[in-house]
């Protein structure tokens, strides 16, 4: 009896844990058993991978075939195993050489007739085996391009079982290697060049990049809400590598990475519809819970498109996230978290009926205070700048006739938030918008001639203590637009113009 061993990796999160993989044949009667906490689909392996052994021309023994996985503790779900299970049996069964494999990560999901499928999370999987020290992966050729995104790993891409199991065995076959990848990260971006007019608009725009603040933009249909948020993207900086893998690593978890160019290099853009399930919006689903859209606009841009129809428990779980970063998911089997950590877009109409120019609004007062109302409260305290957008006219169109590139925009986005991440890099923090109030307010106090008109309107009670705060953040990004070691009177008082302009 031949005891066989292989590997291949379990995911929480985008967190991979590698597992160890046991069979085991005789000692009872007939049947196929696994244990080690698997889910309904991975017990569900079993005819599967029985099917997929036969269909390629090998045997499933007549006896008792036992697979353990390891830690045993670690709740394991899904079909990622299948080509593990199939492999650990065959050396158990003394048909292949366990030496081959033996420091090999084997992924992927066999379909009936023995072809390889590919499986969501090869990513997240692939740097859990380089960091556990496993030398070689094998995955399903769809795969092999993101997998090759991971250095340092041999990769070796299969379509069947049957060319797994002739490649262990040292049969004349070669499993593919993945060819440099040829598709550059497209950009396709839309620029801000296509919007005139706006002039406000396009301000705010660029300094919620510069400083990394949540925006509301409100204003009647028409005016460009939308066609603005989503040049915010555009304007933010490339990814680091480390974010880029990072942002890669939950799009392969949802299945959402384009198969020839896989690397998510620059800030990526999300925009649910109000009437997205919460589990789209947050993450979810049965099985390996699917990132949501939150999670999918990671270092990047979620827009909430007419936010105020979104219903209370978005809005709360979106909140939620702004606190914490991440999005906990309660599942049977435990919680798994997903980093969630963007810059929110708020786009909304200022009343439900929504009047298309010329036309008058014919909302009740209190259905227009609702209307807003409900957005406001914990959410908007953490959104930093508010801009009511303005019909166009032919008059700001002719004032605008040239407007600037997203380029030449992101250019001077990228200086101020070079200053911003130098000032406050032993913080740990990269942009104003994550500075704590007291932080502003005490260590980077202001002189009391440049804050004489925000303290005013916070004495008279017309600015709340955390507008206040959020005051001196949108400050500092002005002053690090215009490149000034710290906030001038001009600075604050503009700041205070973005959130003092009533949006209802
Ligand atoms: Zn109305």
């Amino acid at each position: 009896m031949v005891l066989a061993r292989v590997w291949s990796v379990a995911l929480s999160g985008v967190d991979g844990i590698p597992v160890e993989i046991e069979a085991d044949i005789g000692g009872g009667r007939p049947r196929t058993q696994i244990v080690g906490l698997p889910d309904a689909a991975l017990n569900e392996a079993k005819d599967r991978v029985r099917a997929a052994v036969r269909n390629s021309g090998l045997e499933w023994p007549d006896q008792l075939v036992t697979f353990a996985l390891s830690p045993a503790d670690l709740p394991k779900g899904g079909s990622g195993y299948d080509l593990a299970l199939a492999l650990a049996m065959l050396v158990a069964d003394n048909k292949l050489p366990g030496e081959a494999i033996a420091s090999t990560v084997l992924l992927g999901e066999l379909a009936l007739d023995g072809r390889l499928r590919p499986v969501r999370g090869v990513l997240p999987c692939l740097l859990a085996a380089r960091r556990a020290g496993l030398s070689r992966v094998v995955v399903p050729v769809p795969v092999l391009a993101e997998a090759s995104l991971v250095t340092g790993l041999e990769v070796l891409g299969a379509n069947t079982l049957a060319e797994v199991v002739a490649w262990t065995r040292g049969d004349q076959v070669t499993l593919q290697s993945p060819s440099p990848l040829v598709a550059p990260p497209t950009n396709d971006q839309p620029d801000l060049a296509d919007v005139v007019g706006q002039p406000e608009g396009r301000w705010a725009l660029e300094v919620a990049a510069a400083g990394g603040h949540h925006v509301l933009l409100a204003g009647p249909p028409g005016t460009g809400k939308t066609m603005l948020a989503r040049r915010l993207p555009g304007l933010l900086p490339e990814l680091t590598p480390d974010q880029a893998l990072e942002v890669t690593a939950i799009h392969s978890v949802a299945g959402s990475l384009a198969a020839d160019s896989p690397l998510v290099a620059a800030p990526p853009f999300f925009a649910p519809h109000h009437t997205a399930s919460i589990a789209a919006l947050v993450g979810g689903g049965s099985g390996l819970a699917k990132p949501g859209g939150i999670s999918k606009a990671h270092f990047g841009v979620l827009l909430l498109d007419e936010a105020a129809e979104f219903a209370a428990d978005r809005l709360e779980a979106l909140r939620t996230a702004l606190e914490e970063g991440e999005i906990r998911l309660a599942r049977r089997d435990g919680i798994v978290a997903y980093p969630a950590r963007f810059q929110l877009v708020l786009a909304t109409n200022l009343c439900p009926c929504a009047p298309p120019r010329d036309l008058d609004c014919v909302c009740p007062p209190q259905v227009r205070r609702r209307y807003i109302a409900k957005l406001s409260g914990p959410l908007l305290d953490r959104v930093d700048i508010r801009v009511r957008m303005r019909p166009i006219t032919a008059m700001s169109l002719s004032l605008d006739s040239a407007p600037e590139d997203t380029a030449t925009v992101r250019a001077r986005v990228v200086e101020a938030r070079c200053r911003a991440a130098q000032r406050w890099s032993e913080h740990g923090w990269r942009t104003n918008a994550e500075v704590p109030g007291p932080t502003l307010r005490r260590e980077f106090a202001l002189p009391r001639e440049v804050t004489a008109l925000l303290d005013r309107s916070l004495s008279t009670g017309a600015i709340t203590a955390r507008g206040a705060d959020r005051c001196l953040r949108v400050s500092w990004t002005l002053a690090d637009l215009a490149g000034e070691p710290a906030p001038t009177r001009d600075h604050v008082v503009a700041a205070l113009n973005f959130r003092e302009r009533k949006v209802a």
